[in-house]
């Protein structure tokens, strides 16, 4: 069984947690950096993301981060996640953890739409996958490792560099946990590889 854990210091954690137990994995909620040692795969959930940057840096998550990223072990950040994993951020916003080789902006739907729900094309997925955006950010630019999953008008919203996975949606608030199994096989491959 592949404990998952769930970046709980702000945001969506129990959606994240609900959608784990779907896929057939054990979700936790990550509060401390020593929990990371016991976990397979972490999410950063949605929320806000300048409140969950500075959360992470008050409470040393950014190293500790990407000491379990360096390990090989996947992470998967959905909207403010995917903007914590950013190596960059439009506008003069200060990236987080700069992980994941792409440019993000954030809110870029505007005030019109908000939030909306979709069915999204997804590589990897064989039917439309049921998506729910809300504030959510785009990914701009993508680096030559990245890999575009999905998107939605013509602009990037899934993408995945090796054992880095991002949404700009929430896969979380749908019955549809086929992201979260997605990530899952990516954390038992990871863990079969070490
Ligand atoms: N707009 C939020 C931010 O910039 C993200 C919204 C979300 O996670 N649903 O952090």
């Amino acid at each position: 069984m592949m404990n998952i854990g769930v970046l709980a210091l702000q945001g969506a954690v129990a959606e994240h947690i609900r959608s784990i137990g779907l896929a057939g994995g054990t979700g936790v909620a990550v509060k401390r950096t020593e929990q990371l040692a016991e976990i397979d795969g972490l999410i950063i959930p949605g929320g806000e993301s300048t409140t969950i940057g500075k959360l992470m840096r008050k409470y040393d998550f950014i190293d500790a981060i990407r000491d379990f990223s360096a390990q090989g072990k996947p992470v998967f950040g959905t909207c403010a996640g995917l903007i914590v994993l950013a190596d960059k951020l439009e506008g003069d916003e200060e990236p987080h953890l700069r992980l994941m080789d792409m440019t993000v902006a954030r809110n870029a739907f505007g005030r019109q739409r908000e939030s909306f729900e979709t069915d999204l094309d997804v590589k990897g997925i064989d039917t439309p996958l049921r998506a729910v955006f809300i504030r959510a950010p785009l990914i701009k630019e993508v680096g030559p490792e990245v890999d575009v999953l999905s998107t939605y008008k013509g602009e990037i919203v899934t993408a995945r560099q090796g054992n880095l996975l991002a949404s700009s949606y929430h896969p979380e608030l749908t019955d549809d946990y086929r992201l979260h199994s997605y990530f899952l096989d990516m954390a038992k491959e990871a863990a079969a590889k070490r």
